[in-house]
């Protein structure tokens, strides 16, 4: 999941950020409204953590204005007040789900992975199967014809983009983009050390790729067998 956070206070971006990130969300941080709208129109998030008090434009306004485009990323609020009015005002401005600071991280990554859920199939357990390999999201556990493989944070935020999107041609951009983030390094070559660690783990010996290279362009993500 690639998610985007719209928080001032730069200690408490970073420690969300961080926080996120070791439970295998790709995280990108706007410090003000503006940039915040920005980035949300730019890139394709799963979801959006906004600060309501915000430098140059407030979250309320971050929200509606996202709405008011047609933009449908879930929206979470986070917000020092507890006051009522400031929930249902939120929730007004198209906001999801709304959190009160101060919050435990498990309970925002919880939150998150229950808007991820809702949005695929109106609150369907949803298991990703490509030919025999298969994903939990919910439960982050990856198995191939019925074995168990443990996978890194890492290695899972690559495997569930390419399962999302399988059988389409995704560039290194792309993948860099959604599993790392917008200040990736792109003369690095780390989704290909990514992809080939995975490759160990989810290939079965003797039987072609799941992650098929596509020369000069990126990857494709599908079952040999249907290609
Ligand atoms: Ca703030």
């Amino acid at each position: 999941m690639r998610v985007l956070i719209v928080e001032d206070e730069r200690r408490m971006a970073s420690y969300i950020g961080r926080a996120l990130s070791e439970e295998a969300f790709s995280v990108d941080i706007a410090t003000d409204g503006a940039e915040g709208l920005e980035l949300a129109r730019t890139h394709e998030y799963d979801a959006i953590v906004l600060d309501l008090m915000l430098p140059k434009v407030d979250g309320l306004s971050v929200c509606r204005t996202l709405r008011c485009e047609g933009r449908q990323t879930p929206v979470i609020i986070l917000s020092a007040r507890d006051m009522l009015e400031d929930r249902v005002r939120g929730l007004d401005a198209g906001a999801d789900d709304y959190l009160v600071k101060p919050f435990a991280m498990v309970e925002l990554s919880a939150r998150l992975r229950a808007l991820q859920r809702r949005r695929q199939a109106g609150g369907a357990r949803v298991v990703l199967t490509v030919g025999d390999l298969e994903m939990d999201p919910s439960t982050r556990a990856v198995h191939r014809s019925g074995r168990a493989i443990p996978v890194t944070a890492k290695e899972y935020a690559l495997l569930e983009y390419f399962m999302r999107r399988a059988g389409a041609v995704l560039t290194r951009t792309m993948i860099a983009e959604h599993v790392w983030d917008f200040t990736f390094d792109h003369a690095s070559n780390v989704v290909d050390v990514y992809v080939k660690h995975l490759r160990d783990k989810i290939d079965v010996s003797g039987e072609p790729s799941l992650i098929q290279a596509i020369r000069g362009v990126g990857y494709v993500f599908r079952d040999p067998r249907q290609a």
